[in-house]
């Protein structure tokens, strides 16, 4: 991973061996404009540490990556007119990820500005939409359960068990309950 690191443009840009045109920075993330991008304006937000692919994100840093890039996708709006952005992931090389280190990308649109993010829609059989269905239900199931920040260990800290699905509905309903 090291030596991957070393030779990672956006981490060079990061650590600004390359010069680039930054436009915001805090602990964890970086974003820059792309000089050659697709309209002026398309900027690029990147995670500070080397991730080469999504998966590697941790949930915390995922999660500022997007508020950022949601930020400067307003940004975009107030300053440069823009009527529209597109937000997006190229996530593997079959994607077109042409950089080893993961990156949101937000662009300013217009209408008629001729950038092309589109597909043909195309109709699909019911059974092959449900064979993917399933397939991916399989693996979403606890897909809502993120990793939390590390808490620093108490003394003495109680065992702790999950819920059980009474004690977690009985939860639930005391919550409703509440005003
Ligand atoms: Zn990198």
């Amino acid at each position: 991973m090291k030596a991957a690191k070393t030779a990672c443009l956006v981490c060079q840009i990061i650590e600004s061996k390359i010069p680039s045109k930054k436009i915001y920075e805090d602990e964890l993330v970086m974003a820059v404009l792309d000089v050659n991008g697709a309209v002026p304006g398309h900027c690029f937000v990147m995670p500070k540490t080397h991730y080469p692919i999504i998966e590697q994100v941790p949930d915390k840093e995922i999660g500022k990556l997007f508020q950022v890039s949601n930020k400067i996708s307003s940004a975009i709006f107030e300053s440069l007119g823009a009527q529209g952005t597109s937000i997006f992931v190229a996530n593997g090389i079959p994607a077109g990820q042409t950089v080893a280190h993961f990156t949101i990308n937000v662009i300013p649109r217009k209408e008629n500005d001729g950038v092309n993010l589109q597909w043909q829609p195309k109709q699909f059989s019911e059974e092959e939409i449900s064979t993917v269905e399933l397939k991916l239900k399989e693996h979403t199931k606890n897909i809502g359960y993120f990793e939390k920040e590390e808490k620093k260990p108490r003394a003495h800290a109680p065992k702790t068990r999950p819920f059980s699905e009474e004690e977690d509905e009985h939860f639930a309903n005391q919550m409703r309950r509440l005003p």
